[in-house]
């Protein structure tokens, strides 16, 4: 009988991460300082960051040494099962092969921990005392509680106000972890407060959430911060999922033929697709499909320029796919999915059409996802929903075409915390958004002028 579980043990986990900076098909354009409008360098990033992050930022070696104590924390759930979807197959008729690598097994339930482990690795051995941070909807938050938790730092999260209150089951989980959890904007940094003053009721938003965390780290002597997606550091801890992957599917006896995952920042579809990047430069045909929501639609519908990463201009400029930095996305449930730009490796393999980006609707997304549910069993995030979509719409596709094909589904966590987006579905309440054609427009003139590098 074919395989169900592909598992990997213990021994087998992979012992280094694979950086694509060396292998990129031309270097990446260089962040830009927003104040003096020159390339930033690590004497810039070293108020907030530890220096062994900075180092692998802009690192140009290909692998590089996951510490032991790093990997002995991966072991609580990693090497990572990869299923094949069997049911979910027949109940398509496909002669595809259908997989997914499921990342749900971690403790706070994503792929997030994989960087928020290393993160808090590196920040404890540098003496740090206590890392500061943003999260939405919580699953980073959570992922970073996590993670500081096991090395006894203290975690300080700026949650945006509207989740901290609409969303309160993340945030018992943190402090579950023993984070200190604040409803951003807060009276504690100059940034809340200017907006506090203009609006005291204000329901916050990401990227008032990251100025804030930014300003506690950077005032603050014991104090760094953290992001949990974009940086190349971030996509770098990720790769052991890929890299797993490819052993996984050696065992199957199976080619890639094509990988579905879905985009927020990029940071989960990095890590699964990445080891696959230089094959697919070599010659080799995969698809590898970037799944976006049409809501937010950075990587189909923005423009490959240099733009901050905040909404306030506080942050480095990087070259990247961007809605704009004023672009404000509808309230879709898929959260983590609602960032105005993408990772500056992830934007450049898709501009040089190495990686294929795909927008879809939240209804078919999670009518995808319940078809998924009812036949493998799990229910997954909102985010991931996107990527079963993309991956089911192709299983089709093959079916009508009648061609065999492995497809694998970058399965990044699940939906237990979600409930009420799912409730919303099958109540016939969710709204598609399309985001208009005029205000996408209208956020892209508002990006800052820079001459490419
Ligand atoms: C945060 C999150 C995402 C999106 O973030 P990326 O950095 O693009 O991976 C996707 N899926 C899940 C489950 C998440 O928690």
């Amino acid at each position: 009988m074919e395989e169900t579980r592909i598992m990997l043990s213990e021994k087998e986990m992979p012992q280094q991460w694979y950086n694509i900076l060396p292998d990129l098909p031309e270097p990446l354009s260089p962040p830009i300082n927003p104040g003096t409008g020159e390339p930033i360098g690590p004497e810039d990033l070293a108020p907030i960051f530890p220096m062994e992050l900075i180092k692998q930022e802009v690192s140009q070696e290909r692998w590089i040494e996951i510490p032991d104590e790093i990997q002995r924390i991966y072991r609580l759930w990693r090497p990572s099962p990869l299923y094949r979807a069997h049911r979910l197959e027949k109940e398509l008729g496909t002669p595809a092969r259908i997989y997914y690598k499921n990342e749900s097994f971690s403790p706070p339930g994503s792929h997030k921990p994989n960087t928020a482990i290393a993160q808090a690795y590196y920040n404890k051995q540098e003496g740090v005392e206590r890392i500061c941070t943003e999260t939405g909807a919580g699953q980073w938050g959570s992922a970073l509680s996590f993670g500081c938790c096991l090395f006894g730092l203290k975690c300080t999260v700026y949650m945006v106000r509207i989740s901290y209150e609409q969303k309160p089951y993340r945030k018992m989980l943190m402090q579950s972890w023993g984070a200190e959890v604040y409803p951003s904007p807060t009276n504690m940094t100059k940034s809340g407060q200017s907006i506090l003053e203009k609006d005291p009721e204000s329901p916050g938003s990401l990227g008032i959430a990251i100025s804030e965390a930014v300003e506690d780290a950077a005032t603050h002597e014991e104090a760094k911060y953290s992001l949990g997606s974009v940086l190349n550091h971030v996509l770098l801890h990720q790769t052991i999922v890929g890299l797993e992957l490819k052993e996984q599917l050696k065992l199957a006896g199976e080619e890639l033929d094509a990988l579905f995952g879905c985009v927020g920042g990029g940071s989960n579809f990095a890590g699964q697709s990445y080891p696959f990047v230089k094959d697919k430069m070599d010659g080799k045909d995969i698809d590898l499909i970037a799944c976006e929501p049409k809501a937010c639609p950075t990587l189909t519908r923005g423009l490959y320029r240099y733009d901050h990463g905040d909404t306030a201009g506080l942050t480095p400029l990087m070259k990247m796919y961007t809605l704009g930095h004023s672009f404000v996305p509808p309230p879709i449930h898929a959260g983590g999915l609602r960032y105005h730009g993408d990772a500056p490796t992830l934007c450049l393999l898709v501009d040089k059409g190495i990686i294929e980006p795909r927008a879809y609707h939240q209804n078919e997304v999670f009518e995808a996802a319940l078809k998924f549910a009812r036949t493998e069993g799990s229910l997954c995030a909102p985010e991931t929903a996107h990527c079963i979509k993309g991956a089911i719409d192709e299983a089709v596709k093959c079916k009508e075409i009648g061609e065999e094909k492995c497809i694998v589904i970058a399965y990044s966590g699940h939906g237990f915390f979600d409930l009420g987006a799912y409730e919303k579905y099958l109540a016939n309440q969710l709204e598609d958004y399309e985001y208009p054609e005029e205000l996408i427009k209208q956020a892209l003139s508002e990006l800052p002028e820079i001459k490419d590098a």
